[in-house]
């Protein structure tokens, strides 16, 4: 069966389809399959707008449809940025310009508790949904480290590894981030018939 990707992110779908591929024939990104289309993210949790990603693109292509939502949340910040993420500093998708309204907002903040959140749906052409949540816990660090990942990488600290997400190779992050948990859960969940 044929699976659509509700992205053209490079750095998503290679994760994806390592997880995903010996599930479905063919995955394909929105670009591959040759469709134009941008879901309006207007959802109050990470899991209304994937779901509102995979429904759109199921609906569009005829396909199975997956689509996925992630963030950061602080706890420090009652869960900020959290939705909002990509456009914590008012400009959508300006990833430096968010690390620094971050390390603004936690200066002189002790507790520097942290997680990512990412939700996935997968949405069949039946109208069938499966969904599952990965989360990927950490702190804040006080300073950028490391070059490595995009977004909040550099600022996340994972304590376990003693080093930030930037830090480290895209093997070591796929290994334990939201996303590949997601997907983990997502996998069980198709294992067990759902
Ligand atoms: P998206 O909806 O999955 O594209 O993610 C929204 C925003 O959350 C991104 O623009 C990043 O700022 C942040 N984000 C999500 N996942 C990660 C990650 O793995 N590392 C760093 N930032 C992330």
């Amino acid at each position: 069966m044929k699976l659509i990707i509700a992205s053209n992110n490079a750095h998503k779908l290679v994760e994806i389809k390592a997880i995903l591929g010996g599930y479905f024939g063919e995955i394909l990104s929105l670009r591959e399959a040759g469709i134009e289309h941008e879901t309006v993210e207007d959802g109050d949790t990470f899991l209304a707008n994937a779901l509102k990603k995979a429904r759109e693109i199921a609906a569009l292509s005829g396909c199975c449809a997956l689509a996925d939502d992630s963030g950061l949340c602080v706890d420090a910040l009652g869960g900020a940025p959290g939705i909002y993420s990509a456009r914590f500093s008012g400009v959508h998708g300006d990833d430096a310009a968010n690390r620094r309204v971050l390390l603004e907002k936690m200066r002189g903040v002790t507790d520097r508790g942290a997680h990512f959140t990412c939700a996935i749906a997968l949405v069949r052409p039946d109208g069938s949904e499966v969904t599952a949540e990965g989360k990927f816990y950490g702190q804040i660090g006080t300073e950028e480290r490391g070059r490595n990942g995009f977004g909040y990488d550099s600022l996340f600290y994972v304590p376990e590894y003693g080093m930030t997400n930037a830090e480290m190779t895209s093997e070591q992050k796929n290994a334990v981030s939201h996303r590949a948990l997601a997907l983990k859960a997502l996998v069980e969940k198709l294992e067990r018939g759902e």
